[in-house]
């Protein structure tokens, strides 16, 4: 098991480190945000235990970036932050457990075991169609990088849309899935829903990721040309 602490207080990473090392694990170290980057994304890790407050890049940005090039590691977050609205935030970001400092070693271990036994977390949180990222945990939409701001209902529509990516999907499996059984207006709200989500989503890019299918629906791919 390759493990990767990444912690600026040096004394704090040589005492974990070397009491992980006697529980037979691989440890590598890093000492700032950047590096812990450098580290995290060219190396398969089972598991990365985390410190917030870093120079460079910090560790709720590292985490972040991590989840979306869909690094699957399990992410321990070790700090001395110990407000809610940071925990919060950090699982929405991708941890799979937190502590916080001070803290006793042995829980250290048993947490760290504990994480390496589960089975890997769902890779698929994060659905991707080209440049265009759905997370599911946050729920944010980027595309290029670039925030979305979309309605509970245009989200419905464009995560049904993003798993299905390739298929082309009727109006009726689109009101079926994304409003509920007891909907009863007409599928052409589908149509006004779809204009809204190309104005967010393809407005402005030159590949446009949602296209009609005559007499059939909509298809989202990347694919030019007509859907299968
Ligand atoms: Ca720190």
């Amino acid at each position: 098991m390759r493990l990767l602490l990444i912690e600026d207080e040096k004394k704090v990473a040589s005492v974990v480190a070397r009491g992980l090392r006697a529980e037979s694990f691989s440890v590598d170290v890093a000492h700032d945000g950047d590096a812990g980057w450098e580290m995290a994304s060219g190396v398969d890790y089972d598991l990365i235990i985390l410190d917030l407050m870093l120079p460079g890049m910090s560790g709720t940005e590292l985490l972040r970036r991590l989840r979306l090039s869909k690094r699957n590691a399990a992410v321990l977050v070790l700090t001395a932050r110990d407000a809610t609205a940071d925990k919060v935030a950090n699982f929405e970001a991708g941890a799979d457990d937190y502590l916080t400092k001070p803290f006793a070693f042995a829980e250290l271990v048993v947490r760290v075991k504990s994480l390496l036994r589960r089975p890997p977390a769902n890779p698929t949180h994060v659905l991707c169609v080209a440049d265009l990222e759905l997370d599911r945990l946050t729920q944010q939409v980027r595309r290029a990088g670039k925030r979305i701001e979309l309605t509970s209902k245009e989200y419905a529509l464009l995560e049904y849309m993003m798993a299905h990516v390739g298929r082309v999907l009727s109006r009726t499996m689109i009101i079926e899935h994304v409003w509920d059984e007891s909907f009863e207006g007409l599928t052409n709200i589908v149509d006004v829903y779809v204009r809204h989500l190309r104005e967010k989503v393809d407005e402005g890019h030159a590949r446009k990721l949602i296209r009609t299918v005559r007499y059939s629906g909509y298809c989202l791919s990347e694919e030019e040309g007509e859907p299968a």
